[in-house]
């Protein structure tokens, strides 16, 4: 439930949640910021302790405080390391609304496009233009990306292959019928990505229909502290997911912040309860497809073997934020000859985390070199994960190694002896 808002304070926080917070300092090693920069003012209790100063007046939202909150992933790591309950995660979410100063492009893409399916095509269309063109290389030569401050975002950008398109057919009796909710991003970014999960999902046994319409979840927004347009993203999209939901037992959903996000949906919502018990309602069929698949019970004797020693990196919105850290693993057990090798903190962030790889390029870095680390003392040939973010982040640095848990299914599959 979501609790009474305390309107007393300059930030629009939740009444008694920073005061959860006991200082016991047990979240500390868990922190990635606190990690790599050592500074009690970037660890979840230094922040916290910040925040209630900020609340109350005696530091000012600018400046130092606004640094601290920006260089949080939001991963929300020290939620599952914090034995009181501390709902970090609404708590620097709620703080970000009054620090976050989103760019021009920033605004542009949240507001403009990635709500809009179709213009998130002509986006996408744009872009592959500029990768086959020349002009990608004549730009990266020129320092003009530099200039513009585009040179991160232009470097994690996978090549665009081609649109969305979904195949497969249901195999054996019908056991679910599921919508599929695409994404905004990752349906240009990864179709392939979309595409397997549909194959999967459908040779598993389960009908399938895509929510084309439905644009982006709100993630980004609410992670950039533009809450009143997540709000508005949400009511929109529980309609939708309404609509969707009169002819389907559940909404299969494979990126782990959309997923989070979804089943968060209440929480902005406080003050209008119509909207709360609907918003609730809708959350309770939002499955992340790793857990509906394990739910489910796959159907091994359609699996087929594949060779491969593979490590898991948990994603922060799926362990940390969703609870979710034993169907991947349980579900990459059912395939035939493939090993699993952990890595040591697995579920610590990579970098992605939404946008931070663009806004926070060199403790993103940092995060991502210590994920490298890890993945090489875990001798694992490949990488799999359960987010198209962290997806995207590992195979910048290691191209053709990074796989989500159910392009790894849909190769399964495709391996099963005829
Ligand atoms: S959300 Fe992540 S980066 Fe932010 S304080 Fe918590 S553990 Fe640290
Ligand atoms: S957030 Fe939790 S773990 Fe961290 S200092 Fe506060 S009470 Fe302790």
């Amino acid at each position: 439930m979501v609790t009474a808002v305390s309107k007393a304070g300059l930030l629009d926080l939740r009444a008694g949640d920073v005061e959860r917070c006991v200082r016991c300092g047990l979240c500390l090693n868990a922190c990635p910021t606190f990690r790599v920069l050592g500074e009690e003012m970037d660890s979840p209790r230094g922040r916290i302790y910040q925040v209630e100063l900020a609340d109350r007046g005696e530091l000012a939202i600018e400046g130092d405080f606004t640094l601290h909150m920006d260089r949080c992933l939001d991963c929300r790591a020290c939620v599952s390391a914090c034995p009181s309950g501390v709902p970090y995660g609404a708590i620097i979410e709620r703080t970000r609304v009054a620090t976050a100063r989103p760019s021009w492009l920033e605004r542009f893409l949240l507001e403009r496009v990635l709500p809009y399916p179709a213009r998130v095509r002509r986006a996408a269309g744009l872009l592959r233009f500029y990768q086959r063109s020349g002009l990608q290389a004549v730009a990266r030569r020129s320092g003009l990306l530099e200039w513009m401050g585009l040179a991160e975002a232009e470097g994690l950008s996978p090549v665009i292959a081609g649109g969305e398109s979904y195949d497969g057919e249901v195999t054996g009796p019908v056991r679910a019928r599921v919508a599929f909710f695409p994404g905004c991003a990752q349906r240009v970014l990864l179709p392939e990505l979309n595409a397997a999960t549909v194959r999967v999902l459908r040779r598993q046994g389960c009908d399938v229909t895509v929510i084309e319409e439905m644009g982006c979840c709100g993630a980004l927004h609410v992670h950039s502290g533009m809450r009143e347009f997540a709000r508005a993203l949400a009511r929109e999209n529980v309609v939708k997911l309404e609509a969707a939901l009169a002819s389907v037992d559940a909404v299969v959903v494979n990126a782990a912040g959309c997923g989070a996000t979804l089943k968060e949906y209440a929480d902005l919502f406080e003050g209008e309860p119509e909207w709360e018990a609907r918003a609730q309602r809708v959350a309770r069929k939002i499955n992340d497809v790793t857990e509906f698949l394990d739910d489910l019970g796959p159907r091994t004797e359609l699996l087929g073997p594949l060779p491969v020693t593979a490590t898991y990196q948990d994603p922060c919105h799926l362990a940390h934020g969703q609870g979710i850290r034993n169907a991947p693993r349980a579900l990459l057990a059912t395939i035939p000859s493939l090993e699993l090798r952990e890595m040591e903190r697995s579920d610590q962030c990579c970098g992605s985390a939404g946008t931070y790889n663009l806004k926070q390029p060199e403790i993103a870095r940092a995060l991502l070199a210590d994920r490298l680390n890890v993945i090489a003392a875990s001798g694992a040939e490949i990488v799999v994960t359960a987010n198209p973010g962290c997806q995207m982040q590992l195979a910048s640095a290691l191209p053709g190694r990074v796989f989500h848990v159910v392009e790894l299914l849909d190769a399964s599959h495709r391996a099963r002896p005829r």
